[in-house]
């Protein structure tokens, strides 16, 4: 048994040696984000396409979400150790989406405590099977129910975690991208961490609400940050200007979906002719576009 445990230590420092830290900007102070490109997940870069990071305060760490794969978290969990020699105490997860969850496991400690919405645990029991039975396939990584590991602190409407000397704002949104997607406001710089709630140079992704999106965003619209975080790309300084065509996609979808199903189109005639106008704007518009386009038409099809 001893050496069993010696042995499993062993794996785990020389998986730890053998990964890099993952690269890390600080983006305002104490506020670490890794960078995503627009990318399909894939076999190549499995799954590690969301922007992750982590916010440092006196006291210790909040890591705001985990990475694609066990490999990256365990990355990001390096790259912190070079950064501070403070403690990691939140581990908070955006929503469920397999690239902002998978690499939770590396995380897992005592005196770690996981942060999400209060609809996420229960979307993670429903999207697991699906999520892990084809992760190996078409991704190329190794995970299991293990890996999955649902908060320990449940976000009803909003929470306050203090790092100490630093006040994390937590807001369960109403269903948008997602009915479980979680903000992070870091107080201390005006930085609000949005996640995949917010598009930019990527297609928004509907995997929730296409109405209930656009009316959070309407409420998002009218708040002041200096810094917001998307879930991929750039983080942006012009709040709300840079949410105006992520705006304007959902709203002219929604509104294109609306005539056509007036007009008594089928879901495949919509599907094939709706929003087409968009495809120059938006990265990997080809990949979530119909998609888009079927889950707005199921959901508006049976509006008033
Ligand atoms: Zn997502």
């Amino acid at each position: 048994m001893k050496y069993a445990l010696l042995a499993l230590a062993l794996l785990f420092s020389q998986t730890s040696l053998a990964l890099a830290p993952l690269p890390v900007t600080q983006i305002a102070p104490g506020v670490y984000m890794h960078q995503s490109t627009h990318h399909w997940p894939d076999r190549d870069n499995h799954g590690e396409i969301a922007n992750i990071g982590f916010i440092v305060g006196d006291k210790c760490v909040a890591v705001v979400d985990t990475g694609g794969s066990p490999q990256q978290g365990i990355a990001l969990r390096i790259a912190i150790k070079q950064t501070t020699s403070k403690p990691v105490c939140y581990v908070i997860n955006t929503h469920v989406h397999p690239d902002h969850i998978y690499g939770n496991i590396a995380f897992k400690a005592p005196g770690v405590k996981f942060v999400g919405h209060h609809k996420l645990a229960r979307a993670m029991a429903s999207r697991a099977p699906h999520y892990l039975g084809r992760a190996e396939e078409t991704l190329d990584i190794r995970v299991n129910q293990d890996h999955i590991i649902p908060p320990d602190l449940e976000v009803k409407d909003s929470m306050t975690l203090n790092l100490g000397n630093r006040e994390l704002l937590l807001t369960a949104h109403p269903t948008a991208h997602t009915d479980n997607d979680l903000s992070v406001y870091d107080k201390t710089t005006d930085t609000l961490w949005a996640a995949d709630l917010v598009f930019l140079e990527h297609i928004p992704v509907i995997d929730g609400s296409i109405k209930s999106w656009l009316a959070e965003l309407d409420r998002l619209e009218k708040n002041h940050y200096k810094l917001v975080i998307p879930g991929h790309g750039t983080p942006v300084t012009d709040w709300p200007a840079s949410m105006q065509p992520q705006k304007a996609y959902l709203s002219d979808l929604a509104k294109e979906i609306r005539a056509a199903i007036k007009q008594g189109k089928t879901l495949e005639q919509a599907v094939d002719s709706v929003g087409l106008s968009a495809k120059d704007h938006w990265q990997l518009f080809d990949q979530f576009h119909r998609k888009n386009v079927t889950i707005a038409f199921a959901e508006l099809e049976w509006e008033d």
